[in-house]
């Protein structure tokens, strides 16, 4: 029973987490919507290929076009590598 609390309790975690990232469009969020580049308007493909360990956990593009890297939700992305000092851009 405590182990089904447990679960439970995670997999709410989990829903709100994503829930609350959609909303606020941080990388917890889900994006269903089409990408375009911040710079060129290039629209990112659907299926997309990983450049980064990053890009691969949290979604992001480089844009083939110009080369900008951007987020999930089409964001430019000011420093690569480092996104646990991601900068709130509110
Ligand atoms: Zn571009």
């Amino acid at each position: 029973m405590i182990a089904f609390v447990i679960i439970f309790g995670i997999l709410a975690i989990g829903v709100v987490l994503v829930v609350h990232g959609t909303v606020v469009k941080n990388r917890w969020g889900v994006n269903l919507g089409p990408v375009y580049c911040p710079h060129c308007k290039t629209p990112f493909p659907m299926v997309r290929k990983p450049q980064s360990l990053s890009q691969a956990m949290w979604g992001g593009s480089t844009c083939r076009v110009c080369g900008t890297e951007a987020d999930k939700w089409g964001r430019e992305v000011a420093s690569p590598a480092r996104f646990q000092n991601e900068r709130s851009s509110r």
